[in-house]
């Protein structure tokens, strides 16, 4: 179990999915959105209505077994009430609202030239120009998601340990650390990088506060709360097991995860328009109380893409929407190889093993590499364009604590005995080999002046690079 899983799971299972999972999992709980309060709504937290005529630019670009590919092995791999997609020879039938009984049909493709049409702001790496072998990464439009807030918030999140009177370890500013350091090593390669944040402050103007209401209404329509919720004092005790059905808790989540990341995806999706979004993230093993935190052995490493949708969430009328049109879009095209290209070049440089999800009940393993799996979380989803979120380095683990203390610096530096780069240097270096190894491919294969790539590769970025693209 992640630790993003950790702190949520109890209550989970004690009523019907509250606010779900962890890593940021997208939904999901049935709640009529107050901005669309018809009484045949049914939206997820802080959703928007469905817009199905959309879905019309998609007709006749894919075909069926591509279809029922992606939906019976990417998305719905957690099966689905039978109304919801019907998939019949030439058409897929979606349910688009139960109780209007109203029906979206997608006509399939007779062949596959026909994904050539396929509409969306992104150009996948096939219809890149070819570049040269020292930028092949150029024209490539790159956002940085460094997760989670860091800095006065880092608490709120659940995001912050702090070992006696060591430097406290703050997610968010960890993250923002590595972006720093990718974005110049990407621009040197020719990317056009830009940050979805590049502070540690939100970007959604919402505080807390303005979902007092929203967390009410959230909380008497849970069984598990019973109609009552507990106000929660002015500062929550981080231990306190019952603190998520209070409504303090739940107005501060719907702040920074749901208002924050929603309004993260409209920044991606209408004024950055990149062709990838790397959210960037820290792992971390359940650690128990933040003041007098469980340091651990553990350690590892998983890349996410989006997919393996649960039947719940599949009943909300705007995620089945999203995930349809994501799947149109084939993002996954896109996603999987890079996800499992970065996850190589990550695994080479940080030797870290692959994560192994305790059950299978959200999660589904995709790609060849082991370290990628489909999870339908707000980013991947929302995000309308290829995203490959990456969880390295268990960071309450006894090795990843030290090389954060360690702080960021040039060259090695003796931890725990190893002679070892910064950790963040190591984070940022090795998705970059990712990027080269994955592009370099894509765009240089067709030219003959790439046949010589191989020898000038080690100037790109290290030798991890080189050893990428070597036959
Ligand atoms: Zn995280």
């Amino acid at each position: 179990m992640t630790n993003d899983e950790a702190p949520r799971v109890a209550f989970q299972r004690s009523c019907f999915v509250i606010l779900s999972s962890f890593v940021i999992r997208a939904s999901s709980f049935f709640l009529i959105c107050p901005t669309a309060l018809q009484a045949a709504d049914n939206i997820s937290v802080l959703g928007n209505k469905p817009k199905w005529s959309v879905l019309e630019h998609y007709q006749e670009t894919i075909t069926h077994g591509e279809f029922a590919h992606l939906i019976n092995d990417v998305y719905c791999t957690h099966g689905f009430a039978p109304d919801l997609i019907e998939i019949n020879k030439k058409t897929a039938r979606i349910l688009m609202n139960r109780e209007t009984q109203k029906f979206f049909t997608l006509r399939f493709a007779a062949d596959e030239a026909a994904d050539k049409h396929v509409p969306r702001l992104w150009r996948p790496v096939k219809s890149l120009p070819p570049a040269q072998p020292e930028k092949p990464l150029s024209g490539l439009k790159i956002a940085l998601d460094p997760g989670h807030l860091g800095g006065k918030w880092a608490k709120m999140e659940e995001r912050w340990f702090q070992v006696g009177d060591s430097k406290p370890v703050e997610e968010g500013d960890l993250t923002l650390r590595v972006a720093r350091l990718l974005a110049p090593r990407l621009r040197g390669l020719g990317a056009k990088v830009s940050f979805v944040r590049n502070t540690n402050e939100p970007i959604t103007p919402k505080r807390p506060d303005d979902f007092r209401e929203l967390a009410k209404k959230i909380l008497i329509k849970n069984p598990a709360t019973a109609g009552q919720p507990r106000m929660g004092g002015e500062v929550l005790d981080p231990n306190d097991p019952e603190k998520e059905k209070t409504i303090r808790w739940q107005t501060e989540i719907l702040f920074y995860r749901y208002s924050e990341i929603r309004r993260r995806a409209a920044r991606v999706n209408f004024k950055l328009h990149p062709e990838l979004v790397l959210c960037l993230h820290f792992n971390a093993e359940g650690w128990g109380d933040p003041n007098n935190p469980t340091l651990t052995d553990i350690n590892h490493l998983h890349l996410l893409v989006n997919g393996s949708y649960l039947a719940d969430e599949l009943e909300l009328d705007d995620e089945r929407f999203e995930m349809i049109r994501r799947l149109l879009s084939r993002a996954y095209d896109e996603e999987l190889p890079l996800a499992d290209t970065i996850a190589l070049a990550m695994d080479r440089e940080t030797g870290l093993p692959p994560y192994q999800y305790p059950t299978t009940n959200t999660t589904t393993k995709v790609g060849a590499s082991e370290y990628v799996y489909a999870r339908n979380l707000l980013a991947t989803r929302l995000y309308r364009c290829p995203v490959v979120y990456c969880e390295p380095y268990v960071m309450n683990s006894k090795d990843v604590f030290a090389r954060i203390q360690a702080g960021d610096y040039e060259g090695t530096r003796n931890i725990n005995g190893i002679e070892r780069k910064s950790i963040f240097r190591e984070y940022a270096d090795s998705v970059t080999d990712g990027l080269v190894q994955y592009y370099s491919k894509a765009r240089c294969d067709r030219k003959a002046w790439c046949q010589g790539m191989t020898a000038s590769q080690p100037s790109l970025v290290n030798s991890t690079a080189a050893q990428a693209v070597a036959p």
